[in-house]
């Protein structure tokens, strides 16, 4: 699919929509099955931050981890809570699942 990309550019490590990708590793989320731990991890209160590739769950508190750049309106399911949402912003700049029901 994307056999132009070069390894070597600037550009590489963006996916077709031009965000950048990122690799995950397990967390040790142990509140979903194993094949999908890394894509959530636990937030840490305060003191924690997100990623870019990070969206924080309000209703269970676990931040979703995303293979990409996570950007405002972009759809994510968090497995935990069996939510389904949109990526917003919340007043202090960060981005938070905003459950549809
Ligand atoms: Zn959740």
């Amino acid at each position: 699919m994307s056999s132009h990309a070069t390894a070597a550019d600037e550009g590489a490590g963006l996916d077709p929509r031009g965000r950048r990708r990122y690799s995950l590793e397990d967390t040790g989320f142990k509140e979903v099955p194993a094949k999908y731990r890394k894509f959530y991890r636990k937030w840490r209160g305060a003191g924690d931050s997100l990623a870019p590739n990070e969206v924080l769950c309000p209703t269970c508190k676990v931040v979703i981890r995303s293979q990409h750049e996570v950007r405002v309106g972009d759809r994510l399911y968090c497995m935990p809570c069996m939510s389904r949402g949109v990526v917003a912003e919340t007043e202090s700049g960060r981005l938070e699942l905003k459950t549809l029901f």
